[in-house]
């Protein structure tokens, strides 16, 4: 059986390792002829746009997926009619409009913060006195990782902001005092089978993950089917099959829902090692109707993004149940070339293993050390 893949990217590499124990083979299509995908597996380097491509690449699949949320909805529907594409077509294109998904949320009964609709630039103030100040601006479209977004404190930040705003629509959202931000992970197969990963604990910088706890240390009673809840209703909402993230921040021990991803996602990363079944592999499970594997977490796991550089692979590798992932990208500033995951059965243990890592990870930027101090704190 082969699988076909839009976006070659580190997600999509991860999903093809995940698939070959089961026998499956995979086919990518990506416009960038260095998509990291190319050393393990079939490639096609072509625009998503480019529909000959297109229906060369569906021939002989057994099911389309993608791996990268901002592929052209006209592209997913273009394959749908030739081969099944999961996650559905709907869902890319709501989770490609921040608007839309924040009012999908809105009308399945999920809280979000205030937000308001820019639809034209002299929309802002109406949107301001709506929702009020601290907000945030937002493009609707192609924002990922902080990019696209102008925060306004006061008056003053608002009149600064102003001749910067693209002429494209926008979203004016409060400003959110969370506590922290955490994520969901639900995974729903072809037959409606559903079933969700623990939730995580986030941390970014500059927009950017930079750290995810799993389980999510500290989870006041309730928040876990909070967050279940929501998912299942988007899930069912959409018809979905495959893995959907959700990130939420939290705030007053309640969860407001800021956005999903319909399709694997960094803040699973830890799954890996740190669960009975990847997200990579219950992702392919899903779209191919096969039975779901356990969400278990297996002990305690914490991820570590690594943008822009790399650390030394024996200093990371010496410590304990500690894994190196490298996605085969060049370096560059912002750029996602890997990730290490460190587990351990015990707070102690995993306290201890994320001290031992070398000097390379503890820097501020990695939130390492103040997770340590605050999140991974040991309770008296
Ligand atoms: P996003 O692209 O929506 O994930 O935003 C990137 C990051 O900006 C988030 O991970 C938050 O740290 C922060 N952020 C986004 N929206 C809000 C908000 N409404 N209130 C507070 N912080 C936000």
């Amino acid at each position: 059986m082969t699988i076909g893949i839009l976006g070659g990217g580190q997600l999509g590499y991860m999903l093809a390792l995940a698939g070959y124990p089961l026998g499956l083979h995979f086919r990518f299509l990506d416009p960038s002829p260095e998509a990291p995908v190319g050393r393990i597996a079939h490639r096609v380097t072509a625009e998503y746009t480019d529909e000959p491509a297109l229906e060369k690449f569906a021939h002989g699949l057994e099911v389309v997926t993608y791996e990268f949320e901002n592929v052209p909805v006209q592209a997913a529907r273009f394959l749908a009619e030739r081969v099944p594409v999961y996650p559905p077509a709907n869902a890319l294109e709501e989770a490609q409009n921040r608007l839309r998904e924040k009012q999908l949320f809105r009308r399945l009964g999920i809280s979000t913060t205030e937000f308001a609709e820019i639809a034209k630039w002299n929309d802002l103030d109406g949107a301001i006195r709506q929702v009020g100040l601290p907000a945030i601006v937002k493009t609707c479209r192609m924002g990922y990782d902080g990019k696209g977004q102008w925060l306004l404190r006061t008056t003053e930040d608002v009149e600064k902001a102003r001749p910067e705003l693209p002429t494209v629509p926008l979203i004016l959202e409060k400003f959110v005092p969370f506590s922290r931000e955490v994520s969901i992970l639900g995974v729903r197969s072809r037959n409606g089978e559903t079933a969700f990963y623990p939730l995580l604990e986030n941390r970014h910088r500059g927009g950017i993950l930079r750290l995810s706890l799993a389980p999510a240390p500290n989870v006041p009673p309730g928040l876990q089917q909070s967050a279940e809840e929501a998912g299942r209703k988007v899930l069912e909402a959409l018809g979905y099959a495959g893995v959907l993230c959700i990130e939420f921040f939290e705030v007053g021990g309640k969860l407001l829902a800021n956005e999903m991803a319909p399709r694997v996602h960094n803040s699973g990363h830890w799954s890996i090692e740190g669960a009975v079944t990847s997200q990579f592999e219950n992702h392919l499970r899903a779209i191919l109707g096969m039975p779901l594997g356990s969400t278990a977490a297996i002990g305690l796991s914490a991820m570590v993004n690594l943008i822009g550089e790399l650390p030394d692979a024996e200093e990371v590798l010496r410590v304990q149940n500690t894994h190196l992932h490298l996605y085969g990208k060049l370096p560059r500033p912002g750029r996602k070339l890997g990730h290490v995951t460190v587990r351990a059965d015990k707070l102690e243990k995993l306290q201890q293993r994320l001290r031992d890592l070398p000097a390379f990870f503890h820097r501020p930027e990695f939130c390492l050390d103040e997770a340590l101090a605050e999140a991974l704190a040991k309770r008296a």
